[in-house]
């Protein structure tokens, strides 16, 4: 496999070796282990279209990493690609405040029930916000988080493991000193502990953020767990920060929010939003939001800014060409009134029931989980191989291995990359017999 890899991928692997020196990047690192070193790369890329990318081989793959989970419609969508199109025509330029960002932001609170909206980067700029505004309202320091979640690159979130016996985050990444986790939490997620450890030091938490349904375990969907955070966080002015960078704009127009009825008080959004343009988005109530502005005023009396503001700010923050990208990709959501989505998601629960049902009979290690148009193999141990079989056979799936289902992935591509799937397994079964067992 090393070998035919090698040679499908030999132009990826080239240009990754020729700028290793001067470009440093993770991704080219990921998983690195001796005996696979000649399948760490990254696959190099400059042309998509629908559910398809081609390497720079004129190797064509399907899809399953759209982007991160930013490509809702498909690569090279073309009503979202005009838009952007045009408004380069106009102006792509930033200082002045585009006429966009306003109009954004009330489609955006009218959609998701949010009271006000700010726009940043990107998914971790958005979280990084959310917290800074949840200290700066309810005066506190703490901030709750959860085992097996991602937020982004934010450093005091950075931690995979705690002090067992006060809960700390306890540094583990270079570079992530124990004096910037010492006010992160860390915990189960779901677990009885830490709505304890919540009550019982409730004047000393900021914010609980919570991944509602984590992507990196999308089958546990703890809706009650949920609820008591909602009254525990309620009770005792502690800020609930949804992270649905993911979820959001996915599972349904209103996220997580609207599809367990549960409503938190910061929200922060990105990638679907974006349009697969760059994007972060916080939204939520009023009292937070206002850390940011002072509150709403008046010209023409004598109203001000009521509320101390925290500090923000960014160069991109509002670039009209992700702003465009952002309005286009709310109308086209909004022209379905849910249906789209909702098609989607179907089309995903029948891919995995039939997938699901394929592995239990031939390959009964493998399976697959999702929530909504999110999913994830479960490959243990040497099943990870997977990865490199779909690649050898035509299906794409980058490092983190969350794949996602786009409008582009028409019942004919799920059947072809079912037929893939089905490949590769036999291969890595066929393989292992003739080494060892796996
Ligand atoms: N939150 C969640 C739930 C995410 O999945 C991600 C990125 N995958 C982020 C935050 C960070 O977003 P970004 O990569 O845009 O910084």
């Amino acid at each position: 496999m090393i070998n035919k890899l090698s040679q499908k991928n030999s132009l990826s692997k080239k240009h990754t070796q020729s700028y290793r020196q001067y470009f440093a990047l993770n991704r080219n690192v990921a998983g690195f282990n001796t005996q696979k070193k000649e399948l760490i790369y990254t696959l190099v890329s400059d042309k998509s279209d629908g559910a398809f990318i081609w390497d720079i081989d004129n190797n064509k793959y399907i899809d399953l990493t759209m982007g991160f989970g930013s490509v809702l419609f498909g690569h090279n969508y073309m009503p979202i690609r005009k838009e952007i199109e045009a408004q380069l025509a106009k102006s792509w330029s930033v200082g002045p405040i585009s006429p966009l960002a306003g109009k954004l932001a009330e489609k955006i609170a009218t959609t998701t029930k949010t009271e006000r909206v700010a726009f940043f980067n990107s998914g971790t700029e958005a979280v990084m916000v959310a917290i800074r505004i949840a200290k700066a309202i309810t005066k506190k320091k703490y901030v709750v988080f959860f085992k097996g979640a991602y937020h982004g690159t934010f450093d005091s979130l950075l931690a995979i493991k705690k002090n067992s016996q006060t809960n700390i985050a306890i540094e583990s990444i270079p570079g992530i000193t124990q004096s910037i986790l010492n006010e992160s939490y860390l915990f189960e997620y779901g677990s009885k502990e830490s709505l304890n450890f919540i009550r019982k030091n409730k004047d000393k938490i900021a914010a609980v953020l919570v991944e509602p349904v984590q992507s990196r375990n999308p089958s546990f969907q703890p809706i009650s767990y949920l609820k008591e955070l909602r009254n525990v966080t309620e009770q005792n002015d502690i800020a609930l920060i949804f992270d649905e960078v993911i979820t959001g704009f996915r599972i349904n127009i209103g996220g997580c929010q609207k599809h367990f009825n549960i409503w938190a008080d910061i929200v922060t959004y990105g990638k679907v939003i974006g349009g697969g343009l760059p994007i972060g988005i916080v939204a939520g109530k009023s009292k937070f939001l206002d850390a940011l502005d002072g509150g709403s005023w008046q010209y023409g009396d004598y109203s001000f800014p009521q509320v101390k503001s925290t500090f923000v700010a960014g160069t991109f923050c509002h670039h009209p060409l992700a702003m465009v990208a952002s309005l286009k990709t709310l109308e086209i959501l909004d022209s379905y009134n849910g249906k789209m989505l909702q098609e989607l998601n179907n089309k995903t629960a029948k891919f995995c029931l039939r997938m699901n049902a394929y592995f239990k009979e031939y390959c009964p290690k493998l399976s697959i989980v999702h929530f909504g148009s999110l999913f994830r193999f479960v490959t243990p141990g040497r099943y990870k191989e997977l990865y490199s079989q779909l690649l050898l056979n035509g299906v794409y799936v980058w490092e983190g291995r969350n794949c996602f289902f786009s409008e582009a992935h028409t019942e004919e591509v799920i059947a072809s990359l079912e037929e893939k799937i089905k490949l590769s397994c036999r291969q890595l079964i066929e393989r292992s017999i003739s080494k060892t067992k796996i």
